[in-house]
């Protein structure tokens, strides 16, 4: 018996959801998963709710252990402290970044670039290789939704059956089950935002403030905010964030190929299906498959768009092979080439570019990252005439900014470069601030003037002012231009 919820809450049978009839309150014929419709929207657009049947087995006991990893992660991430700051931490007030003991400003954010482009790129050699294994091993959707909410649901409402008896039927044992699910799920939701936000918010910050954020309303927005998202989303959008508004999904067909290793049914062996055990292929129909699946497809009608590569179907088909005593792998993971022709090919050219494109994008990251300056400096615009000319003098007014993008606090000495303006008579600069003082990430304007008498101007000169950082000894020469009428 397939176990999708065909019934409306008060019980009654719901609409054919390919007709939306009643049939003299008889329960119409059983939809079934297909190629043309998406099984869990009914035809006027309504929800089909699935209750997702429960399984066993090696992959299964593979992905939670997967999954309670990632988690651990995802939690402790924030708590871990490397070289005095947040294994991971993007400080926005602070216009900062800390990763894995480096720290990033607002300047080095183009670095960024190549960890996203690499991560997309990462994405699609997973998917080339191996189809879509991010979603059903390491994404935070299917993660925390068959990690921590839908164990809970089992734990309290029982497995599926038992949960559509309860729907069917109400009560108070029902209702006592159910309040405290929800309740159990706004509590898990409120933790796992707060630990979002501690990727925003130092965890010593998010100790002294949380529950209830007393002078921080905008987090406390925010942890609302998060709380109800997850929420709405574990408790009852789920694998509608997959089908509906994930993006990943429909790429699945222009990055998978021939030899693409996805989780397939072997039609050759297992039709013709449903004709005992003795006699046919070895599928037997049972349609125990279909019932675990989390977004209610039938994988035995081929690659399709919502198959989230959970792996739930290899497992029950196995557990079903093994009760008949046939062979485990009538669902596995297998190329379309292996399902046809029992040949297998990893290693392709698509694999190799991809390969080649990311160990570029790594290496340039590396390069770029090792290299940052300590400290940086440029030249502001000035408004107006670049210019002025006071009794004879010609004056040019200079913008610099300074940031300090160290840990720690410098002194630095801005200074006209040896030799600048050197072949001009008379040239003074006035630098009003020569040492400056920077605390930790912050930045500062400086306003230099360079005066000339006009006797000595023969046209735009090019030179450089100076800054060296008196810590490290290290020098940036900033080239400016001095210009007259
Ligand atoms: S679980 Fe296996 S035997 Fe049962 S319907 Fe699915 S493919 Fe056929
Ligand atoms: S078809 Fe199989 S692998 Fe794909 S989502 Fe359904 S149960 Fe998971």
């Amino acid at each position: 018996m397939s176990e999708q919820d065909t019934t409306t809450p008060d019980g009654t049978p719901a609409p054919d959801p390919g007709t939306g009839d009643r049939k003299g309150g008889r329960r119409s014929r059983k939809r079934q998963p297909d190629l043309n419709t998406v099984y869990t929207i009914n035809a006027d657009g309504s929800r089909n709710f699935l209750q997702v049947a429960d399984v066993r087995g090696r992959w299964t006991v593979r992905k939670y252990i997967i999954y309670y990893f990632l988690i651990a992660i995802y939690l402790a991430a924030p708590w871990i402290t490397i070289g005095g700051h947040p294994m991971v931490l993007i400080d926005i007030p602070g216009r900062a970044a800390y990763l894995m003991g480096a720290t990033f400003t607002n300047q080095d954010f183009h670095l960024f670039f190549f960890v996203l482009i690499g991560a997309g790129i990462g994405l699609f050699v997973a998917t080339s290789l191996f189809g879509r294994v991010w979603c059903g091993f390491a994404c935070p959707q299917t993660v925390f939704m068959e990690g921590v909410y839908r164990p809970i649901e089992r734990l309290l409402e029982g497995d599926s059956i038992a949960r559509m008896k309860r729907k069917r039927d109400g009560g108070a044992d029902a209702a006592w089950r159910k309040v405290v699910k929800h309740v159990l799920f706004i509590f898990l939701s409120w933790n796992f935002a707060i630990a979002f936000m501690c990727y925003f918010i130092p965890t010593r910050t998010m100790a002294t403030v949380i529950p209830f954020f007393e002078g921080h309303t905008t987090a406390f927005i925010w942890s609302l905010f998060w709380t109800g998202l997850l929420y709405f989303d574990y408790s009852w959008f789920r694998e509608q964030t997959c089908l509906i508004i994930c993006p990943y999904g429909r790429l699945q067909s222009t990055l998978v190929d021939y030899d693409t290793v996805i989780i397939g049914y072997d039609e050759k062996r297992g039709e013709p299906r449903g004709h005992g055990v003795d006699s046919g292929g070895d599928c037997i129909d049972c349609r125990r498959c279909v019932d675990v699946c989390p977004t209610g497809i039938d994988i035995r009608n081929g690659l399709q768009m919502e198959c989230i590569g959970c792996t739930n179907c290899i497992d029950a088909c196995d557990e079903i092979m093994d009760k008949v005593g046939k062979p485990r792998g009538l669902v596995r993971f297998d190329s379309s080439r292996g399902f046809e022709t029992g040949k297998s090919r990893l290693l392709r050219p698509r694999f190799f570019l991809y390969g080649i494109i990311i160990a570029v994008l790594t290496t340039l990251f590396v390069l770029r990252a090792t290299q940052r300056e300590s400290f940086q400096v440029t030249v502001m615009r000035s408004q107006g005439l670049p210019f002025s000319i006071e009794n004879g003098v010609i004056r040019n007014l200079y913008t610099l900014h300074l940031q300090n993008k160290t840990d720690g606090t410098r002194v630095y000495r801005l200074a006209p470069a040896p030799g600048a303006l050197a072949g001009s008579a008379g040239v003074e600069y006035i630098i009003p601030q020569d040492r400056i003082e920077l605390p930790r990430l912050t930045d500062r304007q400086l306003t230099t003037f360079v005066a000339m008498p006009m006797t000595s101007y023969t046209g735009p000169q090019e030179f450089a002012f100076t800054v060296t950082d008196s810590a490290s000894g290290i020098t940036q020469d900033i080239k400016v231009r001095f210009r007259g009428p």
